[in-house]
């Protein structure tokens, strides 16, 4: 995949060089282009900027600098626009949410091309023009105002090239992540296709997983792997974890929901226990305590997400009804009355 950036900033992305994403580049499955927008501006001061028609405080940045900076990196090509081609992605708080499904579908894409505002944003004639020759998506990462589009980009991109074939070195990590069901070819996968904006947020929310709950923690105060055992086939079968009994049907996919705790070594620390049921090797007991968690967390930081999964026929199982109503949730969703 080939990402070009563009920017008032080309020092701001630095950290593409740094971990996984790095990695990614060096290997060469992914190319990264950092341009400076200020090349494409022709008086002496370098302007990207003017204000605002209409008034108000803050200056617009120029479509002609925009204009040309997009024509240098995609030039035009006569006829229909190549499919696939570029896909423009203009970050702004003002846009359609970033997603888990979302960056799944721009692993799909050959390539990408980020347009970094600042100040009030970018003259929406440069967007309109864009989009009349390759799809354009105005994209926000959260509902909050930054003073530019560098870190929403640079969120955007680690967000994408992780689930890019080989990236994360475990195609199962991003099918267990948060949001997971989304991963790269998902049935999510489709908001890259259609050039309309608004589509591909196919049950998830903005990036989150995170939040006090009793019992779990931070990855914390634990050594190496390497010179101990495995993990699991130590102690006795437990029982199924938070919720005791029930048919082991969790679904494998934490699609729409957020990942629950984890625990590496050692098995005690500071007093505080892993789940036996982590430790018993039952599989299928692992996967439902895991989903019950989910719920558990899902449901404490993320209810929205809960509801989305209640309306969705087939997103949640007759057990995952079962933990939701003994969490005391019954109230908070309208069980669907054919299960
Ligand atoms: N006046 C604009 C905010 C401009 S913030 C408005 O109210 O919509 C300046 C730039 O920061 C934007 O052009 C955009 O590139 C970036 N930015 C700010 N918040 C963002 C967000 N939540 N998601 C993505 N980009 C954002």
């Amino acid at each position: 995949m080939r990402i070009d950036i563009i920017t008032i900033f080309p020092e701001y992305f630095g950290p593409l060089g740094v971990s996984l994403i790095g990695k990614a580049a060096a290997r060469g499955d992914i190319e990264f282009r950092v341009h400076d927008l200020r090349q494409w501006a022709h008086d002496i001061h370098r302007t990207v900027d003017d204000a605002p028609f209409g008034g108000g405080p803050g200056m617009v940045m120029k479509a002609q600098v925009w204009a040309e900076a997009l024509e240098d990196v995609a030039p035009p090509v006569p006829g229909r626009p190549v499919v696939p081609g570029p896909r423009l992605i203009v970050p702004t708080p003002s846009g359609v949410p970033f997603t888990q499904a979302r960056a799944a579908s721009y692993t799909r894409c050959p390539q990408l091309i980020f347009a970094c505002g600042r100040y009030e944003g970018i003259d929406a004639r440069f967007i309109d023009e864009a989009r009349s020759r390759m799809p354009v998506d105005e994209v926000s990462i959260g509902d909050y105002v930054l003073a530019g589009g560098e870190a929403a980009v640079l969120v955007m991109v680690e967000a994408i090239g992780r689930l890019l074939p080989g990236v994360l070195g475990n195609e199962r990590s991003a099918r267990d992540d948060s949001f997971g069901g989304a991963a790269a070819g998902g049935e999510a996968a489709s908001a890259a296709d259609t050039a309309s904006a608004g589509d591909g947020d196919a049950g998830s929310g903005p990036l989150s997983g995170s939040g006090p709950l009793s019992g779990s923690g931070p990855l914390s105060g634990s050594g190496p792997l390497s010179g101990s055992g495995p993990l699991s086939g130590s102690g006795p079968p437990a029982g199924a974890g938070t919720l005791a009994g029930g048919a082991a049907d969790a679904d494998a996919s934490m699609a729409g929901l957020l990942e629950g705790p984890v625990y590496t070594r050692p098995r005690v620390w500071r007093g505080r226990e892993v789940p036996d049921v982590l430790l018993s090797g039952d599989h299928a007991a692992i996967a439902r305590w895991r989903r019950d968690a989910a719920l558990l967390r899902t449901a404490a930081n993320r209810p929205d997400l809960i509801w989305r999964a209640a309306a969705d026929p087939g997103a949640l199982s007759g057990r995952d009804w079962q933990v939701l109503s003994a969490m005391g949730l019954s109230g908070l969703i309208r069980p669907d009355p054919a299960r």
